[in-house]
C-alpha cells in the first residue's frame, strides 16, 4: 500500500477527519517547504497533527520533545491505534526496551519519536551523535514556553534545546505552545535560534467553554449546585492546598458523588492510579491541585471549577482549556473573591529575585481583574492574548445574564458618601461594614458616630459588594494599588453626591449556571445508544489497555449516535473513523447501531450529514435584509444610516453578512481594484483578527471593507 503525500489525504486515512482546523493546513505545507515555524494554538486547538501529519508525508524519522514523560505513552499509544509507527524514549522504559525502540531506529522502522529534552541533550551529547546517524527529517518541540524565563512554566532543561539547529542544521523544527505573552514568545525564537520562522497564531477562542465566576461565599453549596448540572459528566476541580483537595474530595464523597483527590502529597503510585481511574472514566471527578493536568489529554472533560483563585491567567487558561476538547459544550466555573488575591501575594513572590516577583505580582493582579469584570469575561482573556475579541460573547456570566438596571442613584449616594466619611482611608470590605451598621469590634469607635453608620442596613453584604463593583466599573470610584486597597473617590463622585447625576446599576442577580448538557446540534442524539456505545468502547480500551477516549472520542460517538450509519461507506463519513480504525472497530460499532435502529424502527440520518455540511450559517435576519433593500435601491451607506436610524458601521456589518452568505455580489460594494489590493493582505496574515491587516494597508482603507473582503473569500471557501 503506497503511503499517501497529499496532507488532506493522510488527514482522513490515519486519523479519520475531513477538514483541517485553524491553520493546520498552512502549517504543514510550511513544515513540508522545511521551514521553521512557531504555532501558538489554545489547548485541544489540535498542535499534534501539524507535527504527526508532516511525520508521515516526510521519508525520515521525527523527534517530538516534550517535557510530559506521563503523556508519551498515551500519544505513542493512539498513534499506534492508528497504524503510525511511533516510539518514545523515558526512564519509565526498562533497559530492554529501550535498546528496543534504538534498534528500531537503527532498522528506520519509526516515523516518530518522542523525548523527553534531557534524553535528548543529556549523557554527553551521545545520544545526539546516535541521531545524527539516522534520517531526521523534522524536529518538533512541544511546550515550547518551558524555555523562557518570561513564562509561567521555566525548565532550565529545556534552555539546552538552543543547539538543535547547529546538531541538525537544515532540519526544520517547529516549535509549539499554548500560552506564550509576547516576550515568551520573542525568547521562544531566540533561544531555540530559529531560522527566518514563520509565526501561526491561531485564536485563542476556545469557543466551546463558557466562563462563569461566582462570588466566593458558601462555595461548596454552589458548587452542589453546579455538579447538579453536570451529573454523570467527567470534570476537574482545582484547590490551592493539597488538604483542600483531600477535603473536598471526602465531602463530595460523602454527598454521593464519585471523585477522588489527586496531589503532590498522595504517594507516587496511588496518585498515578486516580490519574489513570480520571482517564480512563474510572472515576468522573478529580479534586486536585494544580500539580494535575499537565499529563493529561482527556478529550471529555465537561467542566473544570477553580475553588480558589489561580496565580495567572496563563495558568488559569491553560487549566480551563483542559475541559472540551473535544469541541463539545464545557463549563469552566471559578471562585472569586478578594481575599484570595491577599492570600496569595505571598505565595507569588520568587525569593530573591525582585524583577520576577513583580512580574508574578502583576499576573496575579491581572487575574484578580478577571475576577472583578463587569464586561465579557471571554473578551478580556483574548484581549490578555493579545486577541481582538468582540464586546459580548453570548457565552460567559456577563453576557449571559442580560442584567436589568435600575437607578441606585441613592445606593451610590450612600457608598459614596461612606467613603468620603471614612477620609478615603479604608477598603471595600470595611466600608461595607459602616454601611450595614456591623457590631465588630473591628469598627473603630469614632466610626460608629458617623452619619453613613447603618444606612445601608437593608442590603446584604454581598449586595454592597456588587454594587461597589458596579460604582468602581463606572469610574465612581477608584481602587489603589496597594496591597491592601483602598476606595478613593474620583472627579466624577462629587455630582452623584451632590445629587446632579443620576446612577444606573445592575440588578444584582444570581450566576447562572447552564446545563453544559449534551451537544448543541439540531438533531436529537440517542442518548441511549450513546451509552451503548460507550459500553462498547470501554470493552476494547480495557482488552487493549488504553483509554476509552484513545480509541474513539465521545465527539465521534455522538456522531454515531446521531446520524446512525448503516454501513461500511457511511461510517467513513463519521469523524474519527480512520482507515486503521475503521477495519478494526467498525463492524463492532456498526452492529450496535444497526442492532438499535432495527430495535425502534429508526431510520439513518446520514442524509443530515450531508445537508449540514452544505448549510451555510443562517444569518437573513429580516433587519440585514432591509438594510440590503434600501442598497439596492441605490442607496449610500450613509444614507441607508440615517434613514434606518441606525450607524454607519453597524449598516456596514448587516451588508458584510448578506456577502458572507452570498446574498450579495461583493462588487455591489467595491470596486474590483479595491478587492484586488485587499486579498493579498488577508491570504499572507498569519494573526488572527483583522488588526493586521489594516496595519498592512493603505490608511483609508476602513475595516469594515477588509472585513467585507474577508467574508467574501470565506462565502468562497478560501480562508
Ligand atoms: P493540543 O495539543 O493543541 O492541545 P491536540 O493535538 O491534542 O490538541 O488535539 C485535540 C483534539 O482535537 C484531539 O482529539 C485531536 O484528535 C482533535 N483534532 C485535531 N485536529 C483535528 C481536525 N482537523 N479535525 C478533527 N479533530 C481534530
Ligand atoms: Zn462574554
Amino acid at each position: 500500500m503506497k503511503a499517501p503525500t497529499d496532507p488532506k489525504d493522510v488527514l482522513k486515512k490515519y486519523f479519520g477527519y475531513t477538514k483541517f482546523r485553524h491553520r493546520q493546513e498552512q502549517i504543514i505545507a510550511h513544515v513540508l517547504d522545511q521551514k521553521d515555524s512557531l504555532v501558538l494554538m489554545p489547548t485541544g486547538g489540535g498542535k499534534s497533527l501539524c507535527y504527526q501529519v508532516p511525520a508521515l508525508i516526510f521519508d525520515g524519522l521525527t523527534l517530538v520533545v516534550s517535557p510530559l514523560i506521563a503523556l508519551m505513552k498515551d500519544q505513542v499509544d493512539a498513534l499506534k491505534l492508528n497504524g503510525i509507527k511511533a516510539a518514545y524514549l523515558n526512564s519509565a522504559l526498562s533497559a530492554s526496551q529501550q535498546s528496543e525502540v534504538i534498534n528500531q531506529l537503527k532498522n528506520s522502522e519509526l516515523k516518530l519519536l518522542y523525548l523527553a529534552p534531557e534524553r535528548l541533550i543529556g549523557s554527553d551529547g551521545e545520544f545526539i551523535k546516535f541521531l545524527q546517524t539516522l534520517k531526521v527529517s523534522m524536529i518538533a518541540i512541544d511546550e515550547a514556553h518551558c524555555i523562557s524565563q518570561w513564562g509561567h512554566d521555566f525548565r532550565p532543561e529545556y534552555t539546552q534545546l538552543s543547539k538543535l539547529k547547529a546538531n541538525f542544521p537544515g532540519t526544520p523544527v517547529i516549535a509549539l505552545t499554548a500560552t506564550a505573552d509576547r516576550l515568551t514568545k520573542e525568547d521562544i525564537l531566540k533561544q531555540l535560534k530559529l531560522d527566518k520562522p514563520a509565526i501561526f497564531l491561531s485564536s485563542f477562542n476556545r469557543e466551546n467553554i463558557h466562563y462563569f465566576v461566582a462570588p466566593k461565599r458558601e462555595s461548596y453549596a454552589q458548587l452542589l449546585d453546579f455538579l447538579k448540572n453536570h451529573e454523570g459528566e467527567s470534570g476537574i476541580i482545582y484547590t490551592l492546598s493539597r488538604a483542600s483537595a483531600e477535603g473536598l474530595a471526602a465531602s463530595l464523597k460523602a454527598d454521593g458523588y464519585d471523585v477522588l483527590p489527586y496531589h503532590a502529597g498522595l504517594e507516587r503510585e496511588l496518585r498515578d492510579k486516580h490519574q489513570d481511574m480520571f482517564i480512563k472514566d474510572e472515576v468522573k471527578i478529580i479534586t486536585a491541585t494544580i500539580a494535575f493536568g499537565m499529563g493529561i489529554d482527556k478529550s471529555n472533560v465537561r467542566f473544570v471549577v477553580h475553588m480558589d483563585l489561580p496565580k495567572n491567567i496563563e495558568g488559569y487558561y491553560q487549566e480551563t482549556g483542559r475541559a472540551g476538547r473535544d469541541g463539545l459544550k464545557s463549563d469552566a466555573l471559578l471562585f472569586y473573591s478578594y481575599a484570595d488575591v491577599m492570600k496569595l501575594q505571598r505565595f507569588v513572590e520568587v525569593e530573591s529575585n525582585e524583577q520576577q516577583s513583580r512580574i508574578m505580582l502583576k499576573k496575579l493582579h491581572e487575574m484578580a481583574e478577571y475576577g472583578d469584570l463587569r464586561t465579557c469575561r471571554r473578551k478580556y482573556l483574548l484581549n490578555y492574548f493579545d486577541e481582538e475579541a468582540d464586546n459580548n460573547c453570548g457565552s460567559c456570566d456577563i453576557c449571559l445574564n442580560d442584567r436589568e438596571r435600575f437607578d441606585g442613584t441613592v445606593i451610590a449616594q450612600k457608598a459614596l458618601s461612606a467613603v468620603a466619611r471614612l477620609e478615603q482611608k479604608f477598603g471595600a470590605g470595611y466600608v461595607i461594614d459602616i454601611l450595614k451598621g456591623s457590631r465588630s469590634e473591628k469598627i473603630r469607635e469614632e466610626h460608629k458616630q458617623l452619619k453613613t453608620y447603618g444606612v445601608g442596613a437593608d442590603l446584604t453584604k454581598t449586595e454592597w459588594s456588587h454594587y461597589i463593583k458596579d460604582l468602581l466599573y463606572l469610574g465612581l470610584l477608584n481602587k489603589t494599588n496597594a496591597q491592601f486597597p483602598v476606595l478613593r473617590l474620583t472627579e466624577k463622585s462629587l455630582p452623584v453626591l451632590k445629587g446632579e447625576e443620576k446612577v444606573m446599576l445592575y440588578k444584582v442577580s444570581e450566576t447562572i449556571y447552564q446545563s453544559s448538557g449534551k451537544p448543541q446540534q439540531e438533531l436529537p442524539m440517542e442518548a441511549s445508544l450513546f451509552d451503548h456505545l460507550k459500553l462498547l468502547r470501554k470493552r476494547f480500551a480495557v482488552s487493549e489497555n488504553v483509554p476509552p477516549y484513545i480509541i474513539f472520542s465521545d465527539a465521534t460517538l455522538q456522531e454515531l449516535a446521531t446520524y446512525l450509519p448503516q454501513n461500511m461507506e457511511d461510517l467513513k463519513e463519521i469523524s474519527g473513523f480512520g482507515a486503521v480504525k475503521l477495519e478494526k472497530y467498525g463492524e463492532a460499532f456498526l452492529e450496535k447501531v444497526i442492532e438499535y435502529c432495527a430495535s425502534r424502527k429508526l431510520k439513518t440520518q446520514m442524509d443530515q450529514k450531508q445537508r449540514k455540511r452544505k448549510r451555510k450559517s443562517n444569518l437573513n435576519t429580516p433587519t440585514k435584509l432591509e438594510s440590503l433593500r434600501l442598497l439596492r435601491e441605490k442607496n449610500t451607506l450613509e444614507e441607508i444610516a440615517e434613514k434606518r436610524g441606525l450607524s454607519v458601521s453597524t449598516i456596514e456589518s448587516h451588508l458584510n453578512d448578506c456577502v458572507l452568505e452570498g446574498l450579495i455580489d461583493i462588487l455591489e460594494l467595491m470596486p474590483q481594484a479595491l478587492i484586488d489590493e485587499i486579498t493579498p493582505a488577508i491570504m499572507e496574515n498569519t494573526v488572527p483578527g483583522i488588526k493586521p491587516v489594516k496595519e498592512k494597508l493603505r490608511d483609508d482603507i476602513t475595516y469594515g471593507q477588509i472585513r467585507a473582503v474577508y467574508n467574501f473569500l470565506q462565502c468562497k471557501g478560501v480562508v
